[in-house]
Parts: C-alpha cells; sequence; structure tokens
C-alpha cells in the first residue's frame, strides 16, 4: 500500500500526483514535470546540434498535427528567452480535399493564440497539380513517395519566401528510428550517410532541424493530450501501408520488450553517419536544389528536364 502510494506521486517534485509513466528511465511524472523535462529534452538537443542562431528567423513546419502543434509550442517557449530570435509557422497545403482544409484551420488556430505569423504554400500553385489530381493518375510511385518528395520542396519553398535562416520540421525519435531501419532495409547507405538532426549548410538553402528528435512520439502525443491542444487525428484517406508502417508496428514491440530501443536505434543511425563523408550534395541541373545525382528528386517525379 505504501509503496503504490509512492509509486503514485511524482519522482521529480514527489509532491503532485503522477500522470506519466516513463518505461525507459522508470520516471513517473506529473504533468508540470512532465512539460519541464520535455522542454528541458528539447532545449538540450537544440544546444547539441546548434541548431540556430541567437537570431535566427525561424520557420516552422506546420501541419496540423501533434508532433508539430508541440513543436510549435515548446519553440514559442524557448525563443522566448531570445528577444531577437523569431518563428514563422509555414504550412503546406497538398490539395487533398476534406483532409487537409481541417488541418490548416487546425495550425491557424495554434498560431493565432500564440502569435505566431503563419504562411500556407499549396502543390497546385508550385507544381500546377493537387494532390487528388497526381493521385488519381497512373504512376510510376505509390501516392506518399509523390506527395513526400513535393512536400519537401514546397517548405523548402515556403521558408524561402518567408525569408527564414533555419526549418525546424517535427520528426520525433519514432520517425528517426524509424528512417534508419528502413534505409538499412532498403540498402541505402547514402542515406544513412545524411542522416542529420542539426540539418547540413548549403549555399541558397534554408538548414532543416529536428528538434524533436529525441523525444519518443508516444510523449509528443501525451504533451498535446496534457496541454489541451487541438490537433488533427484523421487519417489522410492515401495514408499507405507502406513499408514503414511494418518497421513502424516491429520497433514498437521491441519497444515494450526492451524500453530504449528506439534510442538506441536512433544513436546507431548517428554512429553509422560519422564513418561517410557527410553525404555531399551536388545540385539539381535544373532547380539548383541540393541533390544526390543529376536532377533532384522533385524535378525527376514531376518530369522536368530543363
Ligand atoms: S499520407 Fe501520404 S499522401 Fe497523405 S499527406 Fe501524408 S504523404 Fe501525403
Ligand atoms: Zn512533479
Ligand atoms: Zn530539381
Amino acid at each position: 500500500m505504501t509503496l503504490n502510494t509512492l509509486n503514485r506521486s511524482c519522482t521529480k517534485c514527489r509532491g503532485a500526483p503522477s500522470v506519466y509513466y516513463r518505461p525507459y528511465s522508470g520516471e513517473r511524472l506529473c504533468a508540470a514535470c512532465f512539460n519541464d523535462s520535455l522542454f528541458e529534452r528539447v532545449k538540450k538537443t537544440v544546444g547539441k546540434y546548434n541548431m540556430f542562431e541567437y537570431d535566427s528567423r525561424i520557420a516552422v513546419g506546420v501541419s496540423g498535427g501533434k508532433d508539430s502543434l508541440a513543436m510549435l509550442r515548446l519553440l514559442h517557449e524557448l525563443e522566448r528567452d531570445r528577444p531577437y530570435a523569431e518563428l514563422v509557422a509555414v504550412c503546406v497545403d497538398e490539395g487533398v480535399k476534406g483532409y487537409r482544409d481541417e488541418a490548416l484551420s487546425l495550425a491557424e488556430k495554434n498560431c493565432s493564440e500564440l502569435g505566431v505569423e503563419m504562411h500556407t504554400v499549396g502543390f497546385k500553385e508550385l507544381f500546377g497539380e493537387t494532390m487528388d489530381v497526381i493521385a488519381a493518375r497512373d504512376r510510376e510511385l505509390g501516392t506518399c513517395s509523390y506527395c513526400g518528395v513535393l512536400r519537401r520542396r514546397a517548405l523548402d519553398e515556403a521558408a524561402k519566401a518567408v525569408d527564414a535562416d533555419r526549418l525546424a520540421t517535427g520528426h520525433n525519435l519514432d520517425d528517426m528510428a524509424q528512417s534508419v531501419l528502413l534505409n538499412v532495409l532498403r540498402g541505402d547507405a547514402m542515406r544513412i550517410d545524411a542522416f542529420r538532426p542539426g540539418g547540413q549548410s548549403l549555399e541558397g538553402f534554408v538548414r532543416r532541424v529536428k528538434p524533436l528528435c529525441e523525444v519518443p512520439e508516444r510523449e509528443t502525443t501525451f504533451y498535446a493530450y496534457v496541454n489541451g491542444l487541438e490537433f488533427q487525428s484523421l487519417p489522410c484517406p492515401y495514408s499507405e501501408e507502406a513499408m514503414r508502417s511494418d518497421v513502424r508496428r516491429f520497433l514498437n514491440r521491441m519497444e515494450v520488450k526492451r524500453p530504449g530501443t528506439k534510442f538506441i536505434v536512433y544513436q546507431t543511425g548517428l554512429k553509422i553517419r560519422g564513418r561517410g563523408d557527410g553525404g555531399v550534395l551536388r545540385r539539381c541541373r535544373v532547380c539548383g536544389s541540393p541533390a544526390r545525382g543529376d536532377l533532384c528528386r522533385a524535378c525527376e517525379l514531376s518530369g522536368r528536364t530543363e
């Protein structure tokens, strides 16, 4: 009885009742200590990878999902102590009727609550067609492969349009660990080599950073829940049962059996990367974007050759 009562109080402040259990560290946290610990984790990650300058103009990729909205809140709190830094939210409208409209209105609501300016770019204006049109066509690759490549380009364009010097994306620890395993399973050594949570500086391009890269997805979800964030939970109608889903399920099972697995896989990605030359990028012959070959993936997929 006594032990149970002790177990239920927060292991950090020892006063408030705990609401979250962290299997990989054994901590039981109250809501306030949970929020503090997540904030400290992000702050430490940002410092470790030198993600921002004291006066960075940071474009925050916001989709309306829990990860990006949690990131927006945490960065907003972090940048409060840096009067010269600025945040601006950048959103991509892929043109998926019903799905993206709801996400964008949730993004807008969160941005206006925080007083963060929001800038949206659309597939239609950038690439001439919406994802609904692309999805209805015969294609060489799956819908999400197209969407992922074009979305990445759209975020780059949006970050440039708002004159940002950093682009923060909401990839969490689960996303990072999945990417390491996926690249191993695909035998894609080049991509492992480019595994950089702090991004790479390349002239003419906004450096990408991933401030949530060491926060498990379960914790971004709990953060959204405990802080009452309204986020989109409907899945995209085109989401596919791709290889990533198999890897996600496998990692989730392993994490339950052996807490800390995702972090180990992530750390392994960093170690493997350290052995390469940093995945030196070339420039696309058509648009000048970073590319591993003659053309970037966005030009390849949209058939642009000149
Ligand atoms: S699920 Fe696929 S198609 Fe839908 S928004 Fe995500 S990447 Fe795009
Ligand atoms: Zn506490
Ligand atoms: Zn290109």
